[in-house]
Formats: structure tokens, sequence, C-alpha cells
């Protein structure tokens, strides 16, 4: 799989169950702007057939539905790469069932509760109503300035315990949102922080709306300060574009 020791590998978890709404488009993103600045950087694809590696510097993980996530929690759960990954501190980005996947656990359909990866302090309930549509909010985590974009399909409603903090503070859609009858208020937060892992209800594929998010995640990865901007214009007219339509 690796190439060289200089090559930047970008795993991508489980593509063949997890990555509705071109979520796989996270990890060509992260690796386009890698190449874009000079590094090598191949994707690591990491499917139902094969152990999960814990040597890559970042994963990615998208959405799916329950059985998708049924499948993709038992895998990982058998094969541990992942959890090593992030107990060394690896950058771990997860859209939507990824996040749910993550967390301590998650509700499916029939109403039992699947036992997740436990590594955000995490749980999902179903809403009394799916979310679907644009969704924005302002960022909580430092070293993101810039308003977040994306597109949620939701039914789950996620409630953070006290060692996840929020991605960021909606301002249009739901976020996390609220489960139907017994959850607590919502919270109005957006996504999931949790030591490397960073989780997220935006699709889009979200780095293509949010390339500062991007390159925070790419800066950890490689352990730097700061990457060299790169000027995609056609991502800031999508960006004026979607936060124009959200403020109507
Ligand atoms: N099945 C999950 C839910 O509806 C996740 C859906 C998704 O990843 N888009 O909450």
């Amino acid at each position: 799989m690796s190439t060289n020791d200089s090559t930047v590998r970008i795993g991508l978890i489980l593509p063949d169950v997890m990555g509705t709404y071109g979520d796989d488009g996270n990890a060509l993103i992260l690796r386009q702007r890698l190449r874009w600045r000079g590094y090598d950087a191949e994707i690591v694809r990491i499917t139902l057939d094969d152990p999960v590696p814990d040597s890559c510097d970042i994963y990615a993980v998208g959405g799916g539905e329950d059985a998708a996530q049924v499948l993709a929690t038992k895998h990982l759960s058998d094969s541990r790469g992942v959890q090593a990954a992030v107990a060394k501190g690896t950058p771990v980005l997860a859209i939507c069932a990824g996040m749910q996947i993550f967390g301590e656990w998650f509700a499916i359909a029939d109403g039992s509760r699947v036992p997740g990866l436990g590594l955000l302090d995490v749980t999902t309930l179903p809403q009394k109503t799916r979310s679907i549509g644009e969704v924005a909010s302002a960022p909580l985590l430092d070293g993101l300035t810039e308003p977040l974009l994306g597109f949620e399909n939701h039914m789950g409603a996620t409630e953070l315990g006290p060692d996840a903090a929020p991605l960021g503070r909606v301002t249009a859609g739901t976020g996390n949102g609220v489960a139907g009858g017994e959850g607590p208020a919502d919270d109005g937060g957006e996504g999931v922080v949790q030591g490397s892992i960073i989780a997220t209800y935006m699709h889009g594929p979200a780095l293509s709306r949010n390339p500062q998010l991007a390159d925070l995640l790419l800066s950890r990865a490689l352990g730097v300060d700061t990457l060299d901007p790169v000027d995609v214009p056609a991502q800031e007219r999508l960006r004026s574009e979607r936060l124009a339509a959200g403020r109507r």
C-alpha cells in the first residue's frame, strides 16, 4: 500500500458500505490539497475485506444507513486499527453515520441500541422527523474562523456527553438535533470534537465546502502549524452562494 515513507497516507474507512452523498470525496479533497502543496499523497481504501491499519496519517469515514452502520461497527470493533490510530492522536474525520458509530451507542429503526466504538462520548436516538437540507454553523473549534456549511440528511439526534464538544453552533438547519420524546432539549450544536476525531452531520462532501476544515485536519496530520494557502475560486463562489441561501 505505502509507496515510500514521505507519502501521506489517507485511510478511507469502509467506502464499500459507508459513503453516501459523495462522502468518499473527502479523501480525494485531502489528497488534492496535499498534492497542490507538493506532498506525495495516496488514498488507502480499507474495505470490509481488509484489516484496518493503524498506520495511516489521517482517516475519513462517511455516512450510511442502518445496515451499513451495523456492518461497519462490527468490522471496526473486530479489527482494532482505528482505535489504535486514535490512541496515537491520528486525525479522523467522521460524517453522519460515521459519527454515530464512533459513539457509545446508536439506535436503529427497530429500536435496538447498537454499541458503537466508544471513541466519542455521544449517543444517538431517532428524531421525530428526518432532517434534510442545508446546515450551517459558527465554528467552536480553535483554528476555525469561517462558517461551516454542508448538507444534512439524518434521522438520528446525537447527544453529547461531558467528554465531547460540539464542532459548531447551528445557524441554519438542525445539526445534532433533539431526539423525539426521550432526549434532552436541543443544545444547538453541530458535530462533535473529541481528541483527534472531528465528526459532523455535514455531507457535501464536507471538505469541498469547508477548505479551512480540510486544512486544519491536514496540518494536524502533517504536524505543522500552517500550510501554504491554495486559491480555489470555484470553491469560494460555492461558499458565497450557500451562505447567501442560508440567510434567506
Ligand atoms: N442512518 C443515520 C441517520 O439517519 C445516518 C444517515 C446518514 O449517514 N446520512 O441518522
